[in-house]
């Protein structure tokens, strides 16, 4: 007897989060589709949270158009997303009429299988959505957010899916987004999950710690549906296992996936050229790296990490936040690390490493979480810290959108004329910052992509720079395309530094100013902390409000600024009662450690 395994390649969303940061644009995913459409996949994931964010902030891509145009260029393969439950695609939850919305959109917008998840594992938090695939007439599938830990048994996942059959969803997910499953266990699991519910099964596994193709191969002899894998120029490591090879591995077999070698070998061709444009976002810590049965961070996120934390100057600490992370997590009741409980254990645990000083700063997420905000935690909660978090504050034991007001409305007026469509207004629900951003920049016709470095030509560049430094670049500024060289460094002088640049074949001569009496560099002039009453973060990042003005008076350990930084939201506090003299900040800016951004005269 044999079963066709079927497959479903990430190489459109997971396989360049997991590698990229999500940088891939449309623009190098439309000339391979005509033979993507071919293969003869199950179904292409394409669309998420993240490629969603990506395209808004970094790429200035409507993602709606690339979801309309990848429908138009894949018209005989089944386009899937990625749905994080009541949170769509963001990270709080939403009120219903939003969730009913946004999947009505996404469904009539080309989107044909929409795994949904919740990051706690709370099938509540995905009924909803559920009912809105349904209701639009497509594939729900329910997901699984695999972790390991005292409360993550097979009988609570068998659990967990038998709900969800209940519910209506078309299939079951395992999704391992980490990389934990070992092959016995993902045979055990499947092996219960067929035995005791009927929908197909479906395997997502990342690679990050080299396990996931055996993982799949078990999963498969145990009854396994579908496997998820990726084009070999974007697989293994934190992505997952490689199509080709897995197909290789059936082919033949009783569990053959049918689907055609040859052309997705072009296919991966393809895309190992396209993986160069994007080599300045190539991580360092996409390789297999063991360490994640341990620590638990998933690919995706530990591309993004280590992106953020390279732009703050900060790389250096990136073990100690991986060993970190699974306190914090033991703290908040084992809940899987997966959007957005990965950012709120990650970003905790980062303030912890930086502070020097356990929960000195706790994020208004964690906060929420621990109020029962995301919904019920697997475990137990760290009762000392909720105190110490939420004090006599109320804790929720409602499905956390049961106390949500319909939004749309509201949202509609909010965004108002920026807004062309009910797409617009999701975009902007989604991402109410840089989605308003997007759509002011659109009207305005100013979106800037991110500039995309040349890709470095090996002996050109050795050559050239002398100590591998490019001195040649060919950059885009506002559609203009100018070629920059770097013709001479002067000597540091009075600790300024003279650089002789040409920009299309003109000299110039740029100085850099001292760092040390200013931080930041840039437009920032702070200066830098130096008494108790300066009020200044530890961490770079965003000023979301100043909640004090000149003249006021505030309390030691009062909030007087909110900021985000790595996509959480902190509040900074006074340290010293006083009269509050000076501000140097207002809601938007960048901020960096260490400078003054708010005088206290005690
Ligand atoms: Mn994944």
């Amino acid at each position: 007897m044999s079963k066709q395994i079927h497959v479903t390649d990430t190489i459109l969303r997971d396989a360049h989060q997991s590698l990229l940061a999500t940088r891939m644009r449309t623009e190098d995913m439309l000339p391979i589709c005509d033979k993507l459409d071919k293969v003869g996949y199950w179904s292409l994931e394409c669309w998420g949270g993240a490629t969603f964010d990506a395209c808004v902030r970094f790429l200035k891509e409507d993602p709606w158009e690339r979801l309309r145009q990848l429908r138009a260029a894949l018209p005989n393969t089944r386009l899937q997303m990625l749905l994080r439950g009541q949170n769509l695609l963001g990270y709080r939850h939403y009120s219903d009429d939003v969730v009913k919305a946004f999947v009505a959109k996404a469904a009539v917008n080309g989107i044909d299988v929409f795994r949904i998840f919740d990051a706690m594992n709370d099938v509540r938090n995905l009924r909803v959505a559920i009912e809105a695939v349904k209701a639009a007439g497509k594939h729900a599938q329910g997901t699984i957010a695999y972790t390991t830990s005292p409360v993550h048994t097979i009988d609570a996942f068998v659990a967990q899916a038998k709900q969800m059959e209940a519910m209506g969803c078309d299939s079951v997910a395992i999704k391992d987004m980490a990389g934990l499953l070992t092959p016995y266990a993902t045979g055990e699991l499947v092996k219960a999950l067929k035995a005791e519910q009927s929908l197909p099964v479906f395997i997502h596994s990342h690679d990050t710690a080299g396990l996931a193709a055996m993982c799949q191969m078990k999963a498969i002899e145990n009854g396994a549906d579908h496997i998820d894998t990726a084009i070999s120029s974007f697989a293994w490591g934190t992505s997952h296992p490689g199509t080709e090879s897995m197909v290789a591995a059936l082919k033949g077999s009783e569990f053959d996936t049918g689907l055609n070698l040859e052309l997705l070998q072009e296919i991966g061709l393809y895309f190992y050229a396209v993986r160069k444009k994007y080599h300045q976002f190539e991580s360092e810590f996409t390789a297999v790296d063991t360490r994640v049965q341990v620590n638990q961070v998933p690919g995706g996120m530990i591309s993004n990490l280590a992106n953020q934390l390279k732009e703050q100057g900060a790389l250096n600490r990136m073990s100690e936040v991986l060993a970190e992370i699974p306190r914090v997590r033991e703290d908040l009741g084992f809940p899987p690390l997966v959007t957005p409980t990965s950012q709120i254990v990650g970003t905790q645990a980062f303030f912890n490493v930086l502070a020097g000083e356990r929960y000195k700063t706790i994020t208004n997420e964690v906060k929420l979480y621990l109020q029962g905000g995301y919904g019920k935690a697997p475990g137990t909660v760290n009762e000392q810290l909720r105190r110490q978090a939420i004090g006599s504050e109320e804790v929720i034991d409602v499905r956390p959108a049961d106390l949500l007001k319909p939004e749309m409305a509201k949202l509609r007026a909010d965004i108002g004329a920026l807004a062309k469509s009910e797409e617009d207004v999701l975009t902007f629900a989604m991402f109410p910052d840089i989605g308003r951003k997007f759509l002011e920049e659109r009207a305005a016709g100013t979106l800037t992509p991110e500039v995309l470095l040349p890709i470095p030509e090996a002996g050109k560049v050795a050559s050239a720079g002398g100590e591998g430094v490019p001195t040649e670049f060919v950059i885009d500024v506002h559609g203009e395309t100018y070629r920059v060289d770097i013709t001479g460094v002067g000597v540091k002088a009075e600790g300024k530094r003279h650089f002789y640049l040409s920009i299309d074949g003109m000299p110039e001569e740029v100085v850099f100013e001292p760092l040390n009496e200013f931080v930041g560099g840039g437009s920032s002039k702070r200066k830098q902390a130096s008494a108790p009453g300066h009020v200044s973060t530890t961490m770079p990042g965003n000023i979301v409000d100043v909640l004090v003005k000149e003249g006021d008076t505030v309390k030691a350990g009062q909030a007087v600024l909110i900021t985000e930084a790595m996509k959480m939201e902190t509040e900074v506090q006074a340290a010293i009662a006083g009269k509050v003299t000076a501000i140097h900040v207002a809601k938007g800016d960048r901020v960096n450690p260490g400078e003054i951004l708010i005088e206290i005269e005690g």
